[in-house]
């Protein structure tokens, strides 16, 4: 969405902003300049820049927004995980959250500080396990607003961030264009400057999408939300498997895998007397054999108004030694967040129910 018709200045990429100073009948050398006073100096509005001349920033001004997202509510657990939810020019509500990595945590190496980002308000997609699809789809991210995420919370936490997961409200690939040009800018160096192999997207299955992302250049990493292993079980709790069947997808994942020339991984809920069997465990044993992807399991965490639990620890641990005896990598994410409702899309709708927040617009349409 281009608020008031104009476009806000984080969505675009150098060569777009060297057009627009073309345009602007400016020299080139401006259009780094701003960058660099966007995310070096991370400048809070064009007024900022100082050594631009006035007329220019006047001339910005009335081009580019600046500023897309406002901090509605931060919240830290106990073991530091920290939940952003932003409002967006609109009303619309999203959120981001900050966690600590343990080195198991999304197969990362050390520990460090990982940010979950959205890409849409809502999602389509209408997974039943999962809280950002119950209310549906309001629309998608402009690539700045993703991109102001990154700035926000970097600026609230005060510290850089390593690692970015595409995990948060709604399905990237869903959102293709905004989120290749938030990945530019957040990965190029005259942007945040964050190398592709610490930005990982996940998504439910996309697989004409994941094609087209093997065909980008980017060596960012793909996750997928797998949460069954036969088509039977994922069917039952993901509708785009109807779409995109287990087979299809996994053809899609070993051409990404092939043209990357690097392994996958797969997200798998653990959701009690659903898909938490050895049978399951048998089956996803074998595609991650055979795609050499790496799994994590995650203990389902619970949404108020809907059914699922997690199943005990022995049988979390049954599960894991099944895909462990068949030599596959996989690790139990214990996340930290469960305290402060950390799955995607919990905060948010807490606070459309939370009438004490009088400021916090209800609708997201
Ligand atoms: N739409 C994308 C990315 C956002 S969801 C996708 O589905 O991959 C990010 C991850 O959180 C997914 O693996 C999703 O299945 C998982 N998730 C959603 N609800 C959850 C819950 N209640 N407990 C644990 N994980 C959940
Ligand atoms: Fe959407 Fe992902 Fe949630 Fe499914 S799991 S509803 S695709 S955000």
């Amino acid at each position: 969405m281009k608020l008031a018709g104009k476009p806000s200045v984080k969505s675009l990429s150098l060569g777009e902003l060297e057009t627009a100073f073309t345009a602007m009948e400016q020299p080139l050398y401006r259009a780094r300049q701003v960058l660099h006073w966007l995310y070096e100096k991370r400048a809070a509005s064009f007024a900022a820049m100082t050594d631009l001349p006035a007329a220019l920033r006047a001339q910005l001004e009335e081009r580019f927004t600046f500023a897309g997202l406002e901090t509605v509510r931060a919240l830290g657990s106990a073991d530091t995980t920290r939940k952003y939810l932003f409002q967006l020019p609109d009303g619309a509500l999203i959120e981001s959250v900050l966690i600590p990595a343990s080195p198991a945590l999304y197969g990362l190496e050390s520990e460090r500080l990982t940010l979950c980002i959205s890409t849409q308000v809502g999602c389509a997609y209408g997974c039943k396990f999962c809280a950002s699809g119950l209310d549906g789809w309001s629309r998608n991210l402009e690539p700045g607003e993703i991109v102001d995420q990154v700035l926000r919370v970097e600026e609230a936490a005060g510290e850089r961030i390593d690692n970015i997961v595409f995990m948060g409200m709604g399905e990237p690939l869903a959102n293709f264009d905004s989120l290749l040009r938030a990945i530019t800018i957040i990965n190029s160096p005259w942007g945040v400057g964050l190398g592709a192999r610490r930005i990982t997207v996940s998504t439910s299955g996309l697989a004409p999408q994941i094609c087209l992302l093997a065909e980008q250049p980017l060596q960012i990493r793909l996750a997928i939300s797998l949460h069954g292993a036969t088509d039977e079980i994922r069917g039952k709790i993901m509708p785009v498997n109807k779409k995109y069947n287990l087979q299809t997808l996994l053809e899609a994942c070993a051409y990404y895998q092939e043209r990357k020339k690097q392994r996958i991984s797969f997200e798998y809920i653990l959701i009690r007397d659903l898909n938490d069997g050895p049978e399951q465990a048998g089956h996803l044993a074998r595609h991650a054999g055979s795609l050499r992807a790496k799994v994590n399991l995650i203990p389902y965490n619970t949404v108020e108004g809907l059914p699922w639990e997690r199943p005990s620890r022995e049988r979390q641990e049954e599960f894991l030694r099944i895909l462990k005896r068949a030599g596959v990598a996989a690790t139990i994410r214990r996340e930290k967040g469960h305290d402060i409702d950390a799955a995607c899309g919990q905060l948010r709708r807490q606070t459309q129910r939370d009438k004490s927040l009088q400021n916090v617009p209800t609708s997201v349409n």
